[in-house]
């Protein structure tokens, strides 16, 4: 086990190098130091859940440092590409999401209008009505898809939602009707005894057959790029995911490979 997991210590970091966002400033709607997620990957930089507990920031407090933020961004004549909802576990679980994203999108096109807003989500709460509508607003609403095979996902991504299945989160991303953006982490290992690999020929039809279904305006591949709290899984190889990326092309889609 990796005893040394990456939080973000404060709610607004950055700009740091992203390799799919250029230089994004992030805002972390959790705790620091604490890990809230409806997901558990086996590969989440942020370790595995645990039981500690944490003071979720008021929506206030993270609009003041956010405009705090921009302001000095501003005042040193720095530029940024994205704002980005990332950090300790899952954005969408914040009970103020949508009012907090409607404020970022007001300091924004204040500050920085050129820039993106991104919200990184596993998909978990896209059913909530006040959520669909805050991530119908972003620039940048991308989702996590990791498998379309049932117990492949329920072993990378481990949701905590028994009801959480491949075939209800493909039904709900649909409902973007194409305003989304598809994030899958290629990987393969073992975990508590079972093996897996998600750029099987079986695992890529049925990913490819999803995303026909979902019809994303992008797709965005990766592996792994940093310490992971389970150390028996490994990174893909960059050819296999250019093959990856070629049929997803040669299906219409467009696609990004990060690196
Ligand atoms: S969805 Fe993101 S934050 Fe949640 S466990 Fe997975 S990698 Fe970590």
């Amino acid at each position: 086990m990796d005893t040394n997991p990456r939080f973000s210590q404060q709610q607004i970091y950055g700009p740091v190098t992203s390799r799919r966002l250029g230089q994004s400033l992030g805002i972390n709607l959790m705790p620091a130091q604490v890990k809230i997620c409806s997901f558990n990957c086996v590969y989440c930089e942020c370790g595995l859940n645990d039981n500690r507990v944490g003071k979720t920031p008021k929506q206030d407090d993270i609009r003041l440092a956010l405009k705090k933020t921009l302001e000095s961004l501003k005042a040193e004549n720095k530029t940024i590409d994205t704002i980005t909802f990332s950090g300790n576990g899952e954005p969408t679980l914040h009970p103020d999401f949508e009012s907090i994203i409607y404020a970022t999108i007001a300091l924004r096109n204040n500050y920085f209008p050129e820039a993106k807003i991104a919200v990184l989500s596993n998909a978990t709460l896209i059913n909530k009505p006040d959520v669909i509508r805050a991530l119908k607003k972003v620039d940048l609403n991308i989702q996590k898809l990791d498998s379309a095979v049932e117990h492949t996902m329920r072993t990378i991504d481990q949701p905590t939602r028994a009801s959480f299945t491949v075939k209800w989160v493909i039904k709900q991303l649909q409902a973007f009707e194409g305003n989304v953006i598809i994030q899958t982490l290629f990987v393969k290992g073992v975990h508590e005894g079972v093996a897996f690999d998600n750029t099987t020929e079986a695992e890529i039809s049925a990913w490819i057959s999803a995303l026909k279904e979902i019809k994303p305006k992008q797709v965005m591949i990766y592996t792994l790029d940093r310490p992971t709290p389970i150390t028996t899984i490994e990174k893909i190889a960059t050819e296999t995911l250019q093959a990856i990326a070629e049929r997803v092309r040669k299906n219409g889609l467009e696609i990004v490979i990060a690196e």
